[in-house]
């Protein structure tokens, strides 16, 4: 089959399209095989390019989380979809036998994987996944878009919606508007009620974050954006930080944080290590929350959402699959707007 890989890791230059890549086969009565329609980057993918500590890859790799596609072959233990649904896809899959996995929180299962780092990806004409990790959409949604919408989404639903719980009217910074995750949490927030104001260095992505309906936009170029925040708030601060930048922008997420203020963190593109002044921490009993992928209730809330039209990510280019190289080199120009989408068939 076709498919997008990696045989060694290092730069863009090892990104291969290949034309014989063996098709994967069921391996569990509880799987489902995809026909993939159109796969969608994060930026775990670059980081898998790279090499990641603790990852081996088997070449040629498939690489690749999201995707959307049609089922066409199911385990005998499949019972809730079947051939010919069209379905969207968790990468995130779990034992399912764990306390955590029991207790309904699979992003906290030990043996937790994703596909396209921990397990073949996404970029290919099929890919194997459990029945538990797929649910159907319309088979009216655009590939482009369904593709585009399981990660981000659902990683951005557990951050604002679980996590930090936040509630209409509540103000909320959010950095690195452009990114997939943070356009997600920023309508996810809009559709709550929450008053968003979000950070970048694009006059061009804040003007396109506004038409979204971000309510302030900051050029961090421009201004220092803790400042801003804590004057135009008359010191008070906003209620929540959602931070996926790390080392760069932590200072100023806790420095625009208010008395009692919840900072959600799903990443660290910027850096790993960050410097917190604890008395600060108590004294303004703030609550540091960490997030990653999202559970089943929360698979099935966002399915809901695609279902109904609503939270679809912006889409910035596709690309076809041969020529999935472009489509890594522009995800890592850190020059899109929403999600950058490979066309598979
Ligand atoms: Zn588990």
């Amino acid at each position: 089959m076709r498919a997008l890989t990696i045989s060694s890791h290092g730069g863009l230059d090892r990104v291969e399209f290949r034309d014989d890549v063996a098709a994967p086969e069921l391996t569990r009565p509880t799987d489902v095989r995809v026909r993939v329609l159109a796969a969608a980057l994060n930026h775990l993918d670059l980081f898998v390019v790279e090499g990641l500590p603790g990852v081996t890859i088997a070449p040629p790799w498939i690489l690749g989380a999201d995707a959307t596609g049609v089922i066409d072959q199911v385990g005998a233990a499949v019972r809730d979809v079947g051939v010919g649904d069209r379905v969207i896809i968790n990468p995130g899959i779990s034992d399912r036998t764990c306390e955590y996995c029991r207790a309904g929180e699979q992003p906290l299962c030990p043996r937790f994987a994703l596909l396209g780092e921990h397990l073949p990806g996404t970029m290919a004409e099929y890919v194997v996944v459990p029945a538990a990790n797929v649910r159907t959409i319309p088979a009216t949604t655009p590939p482009e878009i369904a593709a585009a919408f399981p990660l981000v989404t659902l990683t951005a639903w557990r951050m604002v919606v679980s996590r930090a719980a936040v509630r209409a009217g509540e103000n909320v910074l959010i950095w690195g508007i452009g990114g997939g995750v943070a356009l997600a949490a920023l309508q996810i927030c809009k559709q709550i009620g929450a008053r968003t104001w979000v950070v970048s260095s694009s006059a061009e992505k804040l003007r396109r974050a506004r038409e979204l309906g971000a309510d302030e936009v900051l050029n961090r170029k421009e201004v220092d954006v803790a400042r801003t925040i804590r004057e135009k708030t008359g010191k008070r601060g906003v209620d929540v930080v959602v931070d996926n930048v790390g080392k760069d922008t932590w200072a100023a997420s806790l420095t625009a944080l208010g008395r009692k203020g919840r900072l959600v963190t799903c990443g660290a593109t910027s850096g790993p290590i960050v410097d917190t002044d604890v008395r600060r921490l108590f004294w303004n009993q703030w609550s540091i929350l960490g997030s990653t992928m999202g559970n089943d209730a929360e698979f099935d809330a966002i399915a809901n959402e695609l279902r109904a039209g609503r939270l679809l990510p912006p889409i910035d280019t596709v690309f076809e699959l041969e020529n999935g190289r472009a489509a890594f080199a522009r995800l890592a120009s850190g020059e899109q707007f929403g999600k950058v989408v490979v066309r598979v068939s």
